[in-house]
């Protein structure tokens, strides 16, 4: 076991910002720290490199007790969404920052100092620009030089804290891909904080889902997609939509139709229940919710649809471009059924 994080609590004055957290990662694990703004995230990242101290609990790494080790220490490489780097400073220096401010016992030679920004600028895809400064990068560069200054100093753990959130899209998800593959060549055992779940399920090895200072679950990404053990969850991870059903026996009845109840069957009477827009099937005549087409969207290999029932409850739906969808138009009555739900 790498990281070991046990019933960590932390106030500010009476408000508990992370109540009773537990969870552990893995050696060479990538874990995602999902959440919506000020579920705790921040906060648990300053208390494992030791920029905050936590109430009560343990943090342990590989059987050292990391509460009583200092910041330095704890050799944890840290990149924020701000870029943090020094603008008087170049590219190198930046890079190198973290082993020239050693003391000079522990201080590598200068050779191996340069030795090691040459191998970091290469990782980063940015060798010819180590005499660069900051203000002569782009902003996903600029996030590839604070990367590279985390890892300089061959870190225990890396905490990276929403590293591509000022950034656009585009950038992001190339950002994203290749954060992934400088991870699994480096093999550092990393926490990324994201509050966004495309972000997290597509790069994580496991997903920690926070919520008001507390883990509502822990898993894969597609285990916790498939299996969501909350509504908070369920919602937090997709596009919900939500009606009201009657439940028994593992069936969801609308009265006139029904849909099969994803899990758990145990679930009895009246309960509002949650689709996804990819488990819809669009009709031309009913039983089913009655609604009508409020617009259409090409997505990719799909067709994205919002629908506007007559009490005014917008329902997403997502089909296939060659489906019962593909010949409506604007302003068409369709009746919708989900073709399965899930109720919490
Ligand atoms: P996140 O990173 O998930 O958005 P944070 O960890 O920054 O959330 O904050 C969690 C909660 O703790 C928020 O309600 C925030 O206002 C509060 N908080 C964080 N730091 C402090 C602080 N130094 N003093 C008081 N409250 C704080
Ligand atoms: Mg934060």
């Amino acid at each position: 076991m790498s990281l070991v994080v046990k019933n960590i609590t932390k106030r500010f004055s009476d408000f508990a910002a992370l109540n009773d957290v537990s969870f552990e990662a893995q050696p060479g694990e990538f874990l995602a720290l999902l959440g919506p703004s000020g579920s705790g995230k921040t906060t648990l990242l300053r208390l494992l490199a030791g920029l905050d101290r936590p109430d009560t609990g343990s943090i342990d790494f590989d059987g050292l007790d990391y509460l009583t080790l200092s910041a330095r220490d704890r050799r944890v490489g840290m990149v924020f969404q701000s870029y943090a780097l020094f603008r008087h400073m170049t590219v190198a220096q930046n890079i190198a920052f973290g082993l020239n401010v050693r003391p000079a016992k522990e201080r590598p030679s200068k050779a191996e100092i340069q030795a090691t920004v040459q191998r970091l600028l290469k990782l980063i895809q940015l060798e010819d620009l180590g005499k660069r400064y900051p203000s002569q990068l782009s902003g996903g560069q600029r996030q590839r030089v604070a990367l590279a200054r985390a890892l300089a100093i061959n870190p225990r753990i890396l905490l990276l804290d929403e590293p591509f959130g000022a950034l656009d899209a585009l950038v992001r998800k190339d950002l994203r891909r290749w954060l992934r593959r400088i991870h699994d060549e480096t093999g550092v055992t990393t926490l990324f904080v994201t509050h966004d779940q495309e972000e997290a399920l597509d790069l994580a090895d496991r997903v920690v889902v926070l919520k008001d200072g507390q883990i509502e679950q822990i898993g894969e990404p597609l285990e916790l997609y498939r299996h969501p053990q909350s509504a908070f969850v369920f919602d937090f991870l997709g596009t919900s939509n939500q009606v009201p059903a009657s439940l028994s026996e593992g069936v969801a009845d609308f009265g006139g139709f029904s849909a099969p109840v994803v899990s758990p069957r145990s679930l009895r009477g009246a309960q509002t229940v949650r689709f996804r827009p990819f488990d819809t099937h669009l009709h031309r005549e009913g039983p089913g919710f009655e609604a009508k087409v409020l617009s259409l969207l090409p997505a990719g290999a799909n067709l994205r649809l919002e629908l506007q029932s007559a009490t005014g409850q917008v329902f997403e739906t997502q089909h296939a471009h060659d489906s019962e969808a593909s010949d409506l138009r604007l302003n068409d009555t369709v009746f919708l059924r989900p073709s399965k739900v899930y109720a919490f």
